[in-house]
């Protein structure tokens, strides 16, 4: 099974993305810079991730599927989901660190 997408990236070209699929190897690859130096590319994980930031036009949906379908049983849906999984605890932590930090500055201006 492969995939292949054209997304709006930061660059004024458009990036290709190319997702294959061969048993339960997941692989892909990206045009932009970062993939290009075997960065991390958000523009792969954001993809298989569910994400819809880079997806426009009448056939999300179908793409969704396409690349959910590409996920599931993969090599890599453990990785991915362990990707969720840390990104929603630093969601909660960046919010409790912000409460925090706002409670120590009304401590720091209280008078005496
Ligand atoms: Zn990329």
């Amino acid at each position: 099974m492969r995939v292949v997408l054209s997304i709006q990236g930061s660059s004024d070209e458009p990036y290709e993305v190319v997702f294959e699929r061969e048993g339960e190897v997941l692989i892909g690859s990206c045009t932009c810079r970062a993939a290009q130096f075997g960065q991390i590319c958000k523009h792969r994980i954001l993809l298989l991730s569910g994400d819809e930031i880079y997806l426009s036009g009448s056939d999300v949906v179908k793409v969704k599927e396409q690349l959910k379908a590409l996920v599931e049983g993969s090599d890599l849906e453990v990785e991915l989901g362990r990707i969720s999984e840390l990104s929603t605890m630093k969601t909660e932590v960046d919010r409790e660190l912000k409460k925090c930090k706002k409670h120590m500055v009304e401590l720091l201006n209280r008078d005496l």
